[in-house]
């Protein structure tokens, strides 16, 4: 057997252990963690819709006629006609012609993947993708290449040399660095050398492009040009599921073929439900995306002008990059102390060496909050050039 307390242990020393709070009431801004308030600028509520009463209202006003289970998986009795509506108004909202409705990003990122790519095919995945990518890469049997963040001119070579079914996939925007993927140069790319292009746009939905409709849709790429477009509903859209949109057939072959979909308790109705409301929502508040571009540019601003390096990132995600574990973890206590949360991310969510502290933005936030951000920042900024910043208490 392992010795699992061991393990533990080690991790606790590379200052690498992970411990969880527990929250009490909604998911807001001002969070109630471990029986403390913070202020929070680590959530992925981006349009600030997680405890939204139009939303609430639709979700619960529905329950008397949907229930509350999913009771079975779609392809028994579970697919209800909130689960079709919304599918319908995914679809619309993506500008695709059709869409189906997964548990979570995860789920659906690992059913997308190993369904269309397969023993024999090739998955070409840049390195920064996120992990449910990875494992929807391993899960395929596929021959798995990764291809340096971002570098199209990479990509394109090794598709030239590669023969047989091709798959591309890629975050739409990253989610620890909160750079946009360049997906016109990918959709050429993949047109070129006959490859399927797959976009996650989990971070992307609700915040960029025409009405919130994602990164995809800010690029102009239609559904020839992004056949698969994965997007998830538990971050700018503020319920939870995810989605798959694409062609009619697509979604046909992914409901005969995708086991995450298939061997899984379907959603709970008033879930659908709310996430359709949500959308209406979405499409309709585009003060909630300027509110939140305002966010975005006053903490670029402050932040920079203390002499902290951030990464080239215009949209919601806005990592500190620190690099030590140690001084990661010291800087987000420290901001903690002062009421601020913000959580440390270490390996082996990046890379060795760039541990850093992923500020999140959210039109939740006021101009006030993002002030009581930079203010506690500025006190913590001796951390990190008092030279070493110690190990903090885990
Ligand atoms: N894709 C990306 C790019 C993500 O960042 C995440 C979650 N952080 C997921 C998929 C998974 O989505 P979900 O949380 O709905 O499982």
């Amino acid at each position: 057997m392992r010795d699992f307390a061991q393990e533990i242990e080690q991790r606790k020393l590379a200052g690498l252990y992970r411990s969880r709070r527990l929250v009490s009431g909604p998911q807001q801004p001002t969070l109630v963690a471990d029986g403390k308030a913070l202020l929070s600028f680590c959530s992925n509520d981006y349009l600030g819709l997680a405890n939204n009463p139009e939303i609430i209202g639709a979700m619960t006003s529905s329950l008397p006629d949907v229930g509350v289970g999913g009771a079975a998986s779609h392809l028994v009795c579970g697919h209800h006609e909130a689960h079709h509506h919304l599918e319908q108004r995914l679809a619309m909202f993506t500008g695709r012609s059709a869409a189906l409705f997964f548990s979570t990003g995860y789920m659906a990122n690992l059913g997308v993947i190993s369904a269309l790519a397969g023993r024999g095919d090739t998955v070409f995945s840049d390195r920064l993708n996120h992990a449910s990518i990875i494992d929807g890469c391993i899960l395929s049997r596929a021959k798995v290449r990764r291809y340096p963040h971002g570098d199209v001119a990479a990509l394109e070579a090794m598709l030239a040399a590669t023969s047989g079914h091709k798959l591309v996939v890629t975050d739409g925007v990253f989610s620890m660095d909160g750079d946009i993927a360049p997906l016109r140069e990918l959709a050429r790319v993949c047109r070129c050398h006959d490859a399927l292009l797959v976009v996650d746009d989990a971070h992307g939905l609700g915040v960029l492009g025409p009405q919130g409709r994602g990164s995809v849709a800010e690029a102009g790429l239609s559904e020839e040009e992004v056949p698969v477009l994965v997007g998830t509903l538990g971050k700018g859209i503020g319920t939870s599921g995810a989605f798959v949109a694409g062609s009619e057939v697509l979604i046909d072959y992914l409901v005969q073929k995708a086991r995450t979909y298939i061997y899984t308790t379907a959603m709970p109705p008033a879930l659908a439900v709310a996430t359709c409301a949500s959308l209406d929502v979405v499409e309709r508040d585009g003060q909630r995306r300027s509110h939140l571009e305002g966010l975005i540019r006053k903490f670029r601003a402050g932040a920079q002008a203390l002499g902290y390096e951030l990464m080239p990132s215009r949209t919601p995600i806005q990592p500190i990059m620190i690099g030590d574990n140690w001084a990661a973890l010291a800087l987000s206590q420290s901001l903690e102390a002062q009421g601020v949360l913000v959580t440390a991310i270490r390996p082996p969510t990046v890379p060795e060496g760039e541990a850093r502290l992923r500020v999140t933005l959210s039109a939740g936030h006021s101009e006030r909050d993002v002030d009581l951000l930079l203010q506690a920042l500025a006190k913590s900024r001796p951390i990190l050039s008092g030279g070493g910043a110690g190990k903090p208490a885990i």
